[in-house]
């Protein structure tokens, strides 16, 4: 097996023709399928992102489907939001996602979500992988299973953002913003556009083509939106957007032109959904991962909430704001996830909520941010050994003062400064996150792991 090809407890991604082949991919879509049906629902959903290998494998997926007894609802080049919610919508047994995110365009990868709308545990995971494996179970000629495309499921995926009382519409569209948006060239040119349409927003976009040649690297990171940045200012525009190729991450650039950083898409939403929570008794609880910006926690802990961290992981954030019964959570990285739309990270959901918060402060987007503390994080990694008890106690003894996590690899925090050392699930790497008030402070903790880590 090629070492591009990385397995994850929801799926697994890797470089387009080498490792990542029709015919792997129509195994383990037969595998989600199978078990789908072990679990009495034969049906699951298919979406994909815009890019170019998008055909290939979604044809491949459905073959594999069928190929079990399952029947298959294709939804398109949709984001990956769409595709959570319409599982839910059809009652499915499963999805599949065909993307891979934020990576560059050489590489695809599936993603399985669950019956609930939520990405596979690392139980059920293990049990779709171990079928493919083995080879599922394949049907006789009279028991292939049927393949039928539904062209609503972003419109259903807008009614519902639209019809959630923490949006104020009509607050909105009587601000008639003026927006600019970079979609990438990947799944969101053909939905944050008739979103802002219906929210009353004047538009100016770039990359809104829905064909995957990604212009830039794909991630929203700042120093990825220097032409949203330009477009912003030459075109006056109050805010900018961009999402990255399967639309579950919002970054957003000021009205100056400047990317205010991913951490303030999640504190912006919290602002404004805790805003509007009447004081009943029982603070709301807030649910982000291990390396979320504080500018979140200060944002939860600013309205009254309970705030909580998750191990990194989309469906282990999920999994805590369900228990939890969080009114909001997400991921420092652009991931918006309101609960009482579906528990998975949402863009679109994420430009409404910041339209709304825009709306209903009358602040531009530079003041909101300037209205709390601000922070510096730094990333860093290294190689990983093979075993990491090591450092986590050397790092334990060397800041004894800090507060200890040890839920997923090890976080040490203080009042005001954490870092986070932990294994990529993703690549044979060692990450270190820091965050603290200055740069120089934040290098300092990422440094001093390193240092350990040699
Ligand atoms: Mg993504």
């Amino acid at each position: 097996m090629s070492d591009t090809l990385m397995i994850s407890v929801s799926g697994m991604r890797g470089h387009v023709g080498t490792d990542l082949t029709p015919e792997l991919v129509a195994r383990h879509a037969a595998a989600l399928g199978a078990w789908a049906r072990a679990n009495g629902r034969p049906l699951v959903v298919l979406g994909r992102d815009a890019r170019t290998s998008g055909p290939m494998f979604a044809h491949a997926a459905t073959a594999g489907l069928m190929s079990v007894g399952v029947d298959v609802i294709g939804l398109g080049i949709v984001p990956t939001p769409t595709v959570q919610l319409a599982v839910e919508h059809h009652g499915a047994g499963a999805g599949l996602i065909l993307t891979a995110s934020h990576n560059p365009i050489e590489w695809n990868a599936l993603k399985f979500v669950g019956p609930d709308g939520i990405f596979l545990d690392a139980d059920a995971g293990a049990t779709v992988r171990r079928l493919a494996d083995e080879g599922p179970p394949r049907a006789a000629w009279n028991g292939i299973g049927s393949a039928r495309s539904d062209p609503d499921a972003i419109a259903r995926h807008l009614d519902l953002i639209l019809a959630l009382p923490v949006i104020d519409v009509e607050a909105i569209r009587r601000r008639r913003f003026h927006v600019a948006l970079d979609c990438v060239r990947g799944a969101g040119g053909g939905t944050i556009p008739l979103l802002l349409e219906r929210l009353g927003c004047r538009m100016s976009g770039i990359n809104l083509e829905t064909d995957g040649h990604f212009p830039r690297p794909p991630e929203p990171l700042p120093e990825n939106l220097g032409e949203l940045g330009r477009l912003v200012q030459d075109s006056g525009a109050d805010v900018g957007f961009a999402v990255d190729p399967d639309v579950d991450r919002l970054a957003i650039v000021d009205e100056a032109g400047r990317p205010i950083g991913e951490d303030y898409t999640l504190a912006l939403a919290v602002r404004a959904v805790l805003d509007q929570r009447t004081a009943d008794g029982t603070p709301p609880a807030v649910v982000v991962n291990l390396s979320t910006s504080l500018v979140v926690e200060d944002a939860a802990r600013a309205g009254g909430a309970r705030f909580l961290r998750a191990a990194v992981g989309e469906a282990n954030v999920a999994r805590a704001i369900r228990d939890e019964g969080a009114v909001i959570g997400g991921e420092g990285n652009g991931g918006v996830m309101y609960p009482a739309l579906h528990i998975g990270r949402d863009a679109p959901l994420g430009v409404a909520l910041i339209l709304h918060q825009l709306a209903r402060s009358g602040a531009t987007v530079s003041e909101l941010v300037a209205a709390a503390p601000r922070y510096e994080i730094v990333k860093a990694k290294g190689p990983r050994g093979p075993a990491l008890a090591p450092l986590y106690a050397a790092l334990r003894e060397r800041f004894p003062d800090a507060e200890p996590d040890t839920r997923d690899g090890l976080r040490l925090a203080w009042p005001d400064r954490w870092l986070h050392v932990r294994p990529s699930g993703t690549e044979p790497i060692v990450r270190l996150i820091a965050e603290a008030p200055s740069r120089p402070e934040a290098e300092a903790l990422v440094e001093a792991g390193r240092q350990l880590l040699r």
